[in-house]
């Protein structure tokens, strides 16, 4: 981590919680680091419990009994890693930002439904790559829970079948190789070229199509912020640049917006 004078940070987060306080439409969006403080590990982190095993490709998923059974077997033994996983001072910064009515959405590249947790509608939550905590039938597209599926999986170790129509059924997230999910790109476009402050937290902006958001949102007007322990590789095009603990930031940019609203303007 680059070294960041803690002065410059304070000024940077005043600019920011201005930005805020004149935006008409915010577009969070948000990435692995927003959980982090959460315990919810970041995949690409060394050490990343993800990083253990190869994933197993969508096609694979599909054709074969025992990859299914495999890959449930592993999002079992991952969801007790972070089973406690509470939203944290950045989700909740978010959700009144929700509430507030300045972001109409928040697009994520999460799966740990930790922003819905934090109290934000679940129509409000654009998800790009889906969500881990429940699953759908491949066919028919029927919500499966985890609640249920666990045990008939533990106690037969068959993988679920769709109780409707008898499909795969596969945890909700897009794995590799899957489509991505058309309906939430197309909103998160629409968004972005929508918004007047675009702010990318916790987000390493290396996946595409993704980490165009950013570029698209810049391309339309908007005002590009990104909030990041670590320098990302669209940093150059941003008009402000914020590196530093993300729950942290969050929690003075909400005590900000707080003493705005008190104030008189
Ligand atoms: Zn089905």
């Amino acid at each position: 981590m680059t070294p960041y004078d803690p002065a410059a940070l304070e000024e940077d987060i005043e600019v920011l919680a201005d930005w805020l306080a004149r935006a008409e439409v915010v577009a969070p969006f948000t990435g692995a680091g927003i959980s982090t403080e959460s315990g919810v590990p970041d995949f690409r982190s060394p050490g990343s419990p993800w990083l253990a095993n190869q994933p197993i490709p969508f096609d694979v998923f599909v054709a074969s009994p025992q990859a299914r059974r495999e890959a449930w077997r592993r999002k079992f033994v991952m969801d007790d890693l972070y089973a406690g996983a509470k939203p944290g001072r950045g989700h909740h910064f978010l959700a009144e930002l929700v509430a507030s009515g300045k972001a109409p959405a928040i697009i994520t590249q999460n799966i740990d439904g930790l922003q819905q947790a934090a109290g934000v509608p679940a129509d409000q939550v654009i998800e790009l790559h889906g969500n881990g905590t429940y699953a759908t039938c491949l066919d028919c597209g029927e919500r499966h829970e985890l609640a249920e599926i666990r045990p008939a999986f533990e106690a037969t170790g068959e993988p679920p079948a769709c109780k409707r129509c008898g499909g795969i059924v596969k945890a909700a997230t897009i794995s590799f190789g899957q489509a991505m999910p058309q309906q939430a790109l197309q909103r998160a476009q629409a968004l972005a070229e929508e918004s007047d402050l675009f702010i990318a937290i916790g987000s390493s902006l290396l996946v595409h199509p993704a980490a165009g958001l950013p570029v698209t949102a810049k391309r339309h007007g908007a005002r590009l912020v990104i909030v990041n322990r670590e320098p990302t590789p669209l940093d150059g095009i941003a008009d402000l640049v914020l590196n530093g603990e993300i729950g942290t930031i969050c929690m003075q940019l909400a005590q900000l917006s707080g003493d705005e609203g008190r104030g008189i303007d």
